[in-house]
Order: C-alpha cells, then sequence, then structure tokens
C-alpha cells in the first residue's frame, strides 16, 4: 500500500482562524501556567486549534513547546510541600522528602498487614452446586 505523504498540502480543509494577536494570546496564557484548553478559551478560539496548529507551524510548535515547560515550572512553583509535589514537581526539600517518606512508609505498613475484614472467609449463601433443582426432584420421584 502506498499512501501519500503526510506534509500538510495547502488547500485542504478550512482555513484555521487563528490570528498571530489569538497566538500570542494563547502562548501567554500557557506560558503562565494555564491549561492548554483554559489558554485556547482565553485566545478565542477552539481547544483543538492551537494543536491543528502546532502540526503544520513549526515555530509555532516550537514556542508553544517553549510556554508548556515554563507553564510547567510555574505550576510546579505554586504546588505546596508535600509527597505530591515531592512526586510530580520534583522538590527534594526536607518538608516534601519527609511527608513523601512518612506516606510510602504508611502504604507499605498498610500492604504487609492486610486489615482484619479482608482475612475473613466470605460468607456462603444460597445453593451449593452439588444441589441442583432437577437432582432433588429426581431423587424425590
Ligand atoms: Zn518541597
Amino acid at each position: 500500500m502506498t499512501n501519500p505523504p503526510t506534509t500538510a498540502r495547502p488547500g485542504r480543509g478550512r482555513p484555521v482562524a487563528f490570528t498571530a494577536d489569538a497566538r500570542t494570546v494563547f502562548l501567554d496564557a500557557v506560558a503562565a501556567g494555564a491549561k492548554l484548553h483554559e489558554a485556547a478559551q482565553k485566545a478565542g478560539v477552539s481547544r483543538n486549534v492551537p494543536a491543528q496548529h502546532a502540526k503544520d507551524d513549526v515555530a509555532f510548535r516550537a514556542a508553544l513547546d517553549q510556554a508548556r515547560a515554563t507553564g510547567r515550572a510555574i505550576r510546579a512553583q505554586s504546588m505546596p510541600h508535600g509527597e505530591s509535589r515531592y512526586n510530580h514537581g520534583g522538590c527534594r526539600c526536607t518538608v516534601c522528602c519527609s511527608k513523601a517518606t512518612a506516606a510510602r512508609t504508611a502504604r507499605r505498613r498498610e500492604a504487609a498487614e492486610p486489615e482484619e475484614e479482608a482475612a475473613q472467609p466470605i460468607p456462603l449463601t444460597g445453593r451449593t452446586p452439588g444441589s441442583s433443582p432437577s437432582f432433588l426432584l429426581a431423587r424425590a420421584s
């Protein structure tokens, strides 16, 4: 099977309405830590427009990658210190380390000692497989 090259072909589909101004608003919002759909909303475009645009425009894609990295760093900074920031933000301050260690230790202890209820057998209700109604009828006749 020979597929045509998957490069963008001009004149194909509806032209994307994503003006330079809207792009700037979008990239600024992303760099400020906004989620992509929030940034798109702020720029007044549909949430899939920037992604579509990034496929065709190499310069825009590079700018978007840069803005996303900046936004991620800003979001990580505003995250409160704790296990989540240790895991997702990569923070290794004393607060994050001690909270992550405490949470991990608690989970390990929980996994090593199953709770009392879990050890109880499930009570059997209803018929056992050996006593089907047809068998009982056969015996009665
Ligand atoms: Zn921290």
